[in-house]
């Protein structure tokens, strides 16, 4: 079973005045299957967090243990791997590439041999499917909705059958009926799916459907 241990972790960004500690000694544990939502107001370290649970950023100090692997441990190529392979990311803008279809997007994280195989291509349709998308896979994000664009985020987030996926405010960005059905989305998936699913989000609606709600206030994170 795929496990997410979170010891400690502490953030400082060095400033000309005192360091900033935007994370303190953030601890938690996380099961395959299991949500969490992250709540807490603007500049209280959650993109922070996320961004070190999906190892684009390194703790000051702390560990991580994803699948029992410690990736801050790794060298750069092996930690490449594991975050192309173990974790899946969706930001508030969707970070489409405006020349590649939304089928192209879905499979850029496939990329990594220089082609798409064909059961990379097959998974990339059956996503596009489960999104709601399977009629638009040949368009450009430009002819996208802000909702749609954010489902081919989705399915790209997927395509390596990560075991964590990490939403940072996903259906920022969306009006409220598209925010909600995205929402009911990333839950669906991740109840067929099984994988773990942190998600920062202002929706009280959507935070109140995970399994566990934290809220980070002033990098303290606490337990709802
Ligand atoms: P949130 O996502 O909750 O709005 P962030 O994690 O983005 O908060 O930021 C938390 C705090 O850390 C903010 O005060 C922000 O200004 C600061 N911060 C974020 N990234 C950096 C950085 N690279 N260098 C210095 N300070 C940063
Ligand atoms: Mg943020």
């Amino acid at each position: 079973m795929s496990k997410l241990i979170v010891v400690n972790l502490v953030k400082h960004y060095a400033t000309r005045a005192e360091p900033l500690e935007v994370l303190r000694e953030a601890s938690f544990q996380l099961s395959a299957g299991e949500s969490l939502a992250v709540l807490g107001p603007s500049g209280s370290g959650k993109s922070t967090l996320l961004h070190i649970l999906g190892t684009l950023e390194v703790p000051t100090s702390g560990r991580m243990i994803l699948d029992s692997q410690d990736p801050f441990a790794l060298d750069a190529t092996e930690l490449a791997a594991f975050r192309n392979r173990k974790v899946g990311f969706i930001f508030q803008d969707h970070h489409l590439l405006p020349q590649l279809s939304a089928l192209e997007n879905v499979l850029v994280p496939t990329l990594a041999a220089g082609y798409a195989t064909p059961q990379a291509v097959e998974r990339g349709q059956d996503l596009l499917e489960r999104v709601g998308l399977a009629a638009r896979s040949e368009h450009f994000p430009a002819e996208l909705s802000g909702g749609e664009r954010q489902r081919v985020a989705i399915a790209r987030a997927l395509i390596q059958r990560p075991r964590l996926l990490l939403a940072d405010e996903p259906t920022g960005n969306l009006d409220r009926s598209s925010s909600e059905k995205i929402g009911q989305l990333l839950l669906e998936l991740q109840a067929q799916d099984g994988h773990m699913l942190v998600v920062v989000t202002h929706s009280h609606d959507l935070a109140a459907q995970a399994d566990r709600r934290f809220e980070l206030d002033g990098g303290v994170l606490k337990s709802e």
